[in-house]
């Protein structure tokens, strides 16, 4: 392991990141520094007033938005009601809207998530639903593995097998580079339980409008 070196914005970093900082406000300073040696290397000037405080304006970014689902104490706290009005159809909070990133490449994923449940002893605050979308967007991901954590936290939590979850967004992974198709976009679902019937499902997608 290096010798730990002093840098100018007074924390300590060595060349190895082994181990995270506990703090955020360490993660903030660590993130900032590497950020500002990428934008040196791209031979940007970091006395530009312009520029100057990017590395800690992205660092904050990443850590307090676009990333805050990496932190387990932002997971959404579920609090369920007893179905006391028997109400055992499907529940479906239709375009919620995703904001992510994708892994890969660091881009943005920009979309809108479907997902219902057949309740059967308790029901969910609707506006949960939406959080928990939220809160695992907000990690670097791919949209196969969004789908799917989606899924199980929602059978995890709503005391119901009967889940679903679909996934219409625009990666600029794929707008922005490479094959620069702004058009397409792409689609994932997960159904659970009574979602795996036909006749069930389709009344899913036509609600949706899919
Ligand atoms: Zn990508």
């Amino acid at each position: 392991m290096a010798k730990p070196t002093n840098l100018t914005n007074g924390h300590t970093c060595c060349e190895h990141h082994s181990e995270v900082p506990a703090s955020l406000e360490a993660r903030e300073a660590q993130i900032a520094y590497h950020f500002s040696e990428i934008m040196k290397v791209l031979g940007l000037d970091l006395n530009d007033p312009s520029l100057r405080d990017t590395p800690k304006r992205v660092a904050k970014m990443y850590l307090r938005e676009l990333f805050i689902g990496l932190n387990p104490e932002n997971e959404p706290q579920i609090r369920l009601f007893p179905n006391t009005l028997r109400y055992h159809q499907m529940v479906i909070e239709k375009e919620i809207r995703v904001r992510s990133v994708c892994e890969h490449h660091f881009v943005p994923i920009i979309g809108v998530a479907h997902v219902a449940y057949i309740p059967r002893e308790w029901i969910v605050g609707l506006s949960k639903l939406n959080r928990i979308v939220d809160y695992f967007s907000r990690r670097p991901q791919v949209q196969e593995r969004l789908t799917e954590q989606i899924a199980d936290f929602l059978q995890q939590n709503l005391a119901t097998p009967d889940v679903a979850v679909v996934i219409d967004a625009k990666h600029y992974c794929v707008s922005m580079r490479g094959i620069q198709d702004e058009a397409s976009r792409t689609l994932t679902y997960s159904f659970r339980g009574a979602f795996e019937q036909k006749d069930i499902q389709d009344t899913f997608l036509r609600m949706v409008g899919l």
